[in-house]
C-alpha cells in the first residue's frame, strides 16, 4: 500500500507509558440498572485491544460513554491526557477518536462515496478542518479509502446494496475519513462471511502496523481476537471480570464460567 492514509505528523505505533484512553471508575446506570460498574481500563497507543463479555454486560455502553454518546454516571474518562468525561461526541472525535456501531449506521440510499463524504459532518468535523467536505482533497482521500478497503468496485453503488461485510467495511471507511488516532469497532465482524472477516482482520492489521492507529474492538469472534489483540478485558454484568492476553482470557476459569455458566444459556459463546 503506497497511498498515505495518515497525515505526515501521525505517530508511530510504539506504546508509551502514559495510556492513549484510560477509564477510571467508570460506572453507568439507567434508573435502577447498573450497565457499568467502576471499570478500570487503560488502552496504549498502537495496541489492538479486544473487549469482550457476555450479551448485556456493558460492552456497547462502554462505547457510548468512551464516545460521549452517554455522559458516565461517575467516573473519568482520559483520552490523550485530556478529561473528555464531559465533552460532546464531536469534542471526542475531534481530538482523534472515532467508533463504529453494532447496528450498522450507513446511509442505505446513498452511493459508498456520498456516504463517505458525508461522514466528515458527522459531529460538526469540519471543525477538524483538515478535510473538509466536498473540497477535492476530501474526495481524493474518500476514494483512496475505498480502494483500500476493497469497495472500489462499488464506489457508485447504493449502500444498502452492498453485503453486510461490505457495509462494515464502509463504516470503517467513514470512521476513518477524519484520520483518528484511535478507532472503537462494535462488532465488525457480526453477520459478516468468512472471506470478508479474513480482509477486516488484514486491513485492521495494516492500519495498525503500518498507520499507527490504535484499536479497541468489540469482538464475539474467538479467533479474531486471537489473531489480532495483544491485550483483551473482560465485563461481566457491567464490572470488569479479567484482563490479559487472548491465551490468558480464553483459559481463565471465571471467563469460562461467565460465557458458559448455569446463567448463560442464551448467548452465542465469546
Ligand atoms: P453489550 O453491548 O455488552 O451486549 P449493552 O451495553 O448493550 O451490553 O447493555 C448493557 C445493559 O444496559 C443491558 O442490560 C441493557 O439492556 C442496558 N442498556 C443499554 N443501553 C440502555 C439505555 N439506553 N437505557 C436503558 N438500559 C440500557
Ligand atoms: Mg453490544
Amino acid at each position: 500500500m503506497t497511498v498515505a492514509l495518515h497525515s505526515a505528523e501521525s505517530p508511530s505505533p510504539a506504546r508509551t507509558d502514559q495510556p492513549l484512553l484510560e477509564g477510571r471508575g467508570v460506572s453507568k446506570f439507567f434508573g435502577g440498572l447498573a450497565a457499568l460498574t467502576d471499570v478500570d481500563f487503560q488502552v496504549y497507543r498502537g495496541e489492538v485491544m479486544g473487549l469482550i463479555g457476555p450479551n448485556g454486560s456493558g460492552k456497547t455502553t462502554l462505547f457510548d460513554c468512551l464516545s460521549c454518546v452517554q455522559r458516565v454516571s461517575q467516573g473519568e474518562i482520559h483520552f490523550k491526557g485530556t478529561d473528555i468525561t464531559k465533552f460532546k461526541p464531536y469534542q471526542v472525535a475531534h481530538l482523534g477518536l472515532a467508533r463504529t456501531f453494532q447496528v450498522i449506521r450507513v446511509y442505505r440510499k446513498l452511493t459508498v462515496l456520498e456516504n463517505m463524504l458525508l461522514s466528515l459532518q458527522w459531529g460538526n468535523l469540519t471543525m477538524r478542518n483538515k478535510f473538509r467536505p466536498n473540497s477535492a482533497e476530501t474526495e481524493a482521500r474518500a476514494r483512496q479509502l475505498i480502494d483500500f478497503l476493497l469497495l472500489k468496485r462499488v464506489t457508485d453503488e447504493k449502500a444498502g446494496n452492498l453485503s453486510g461485510g461490505q457495509q462494515r467495511l464502509l463504516e470503517i471507511g467513514m470512521a476513518l475519513m477524519p484520520d483518528p488516532d484511535l478507532l472503537l469497532l462494535d462488532e465488525a465482524t457480526s453477520g459478516v462471511n468468512p472471506t470478508l472477516i479474513e480482509e477486516i482482520k488484514s486491513r485492521i492489521r495494516i492500519l495498525n502496523e503500518e498507520q499507527g492507529k490504535t484499536f479497541l474492538l468489540i469482538e464475539h469472534n474467538v479467533q479474531f481476537i486471537s489473531d489480532l489483540c495483544s491485550r483483551v478485558f473482560v465485563l461481566n454484568y457491567g464490572e470488569k471480570l479479567a484482563e490479559g492476553t487472548p491465551d490468558e482470557i480464553m483459559n481463565n476459569q471465571e471467563v469460562i464460567e461467565a460465557y458458559f455458566g448455569a446463567e448463560a444459556g442464551d448467548d452465542d459463546g465469546f
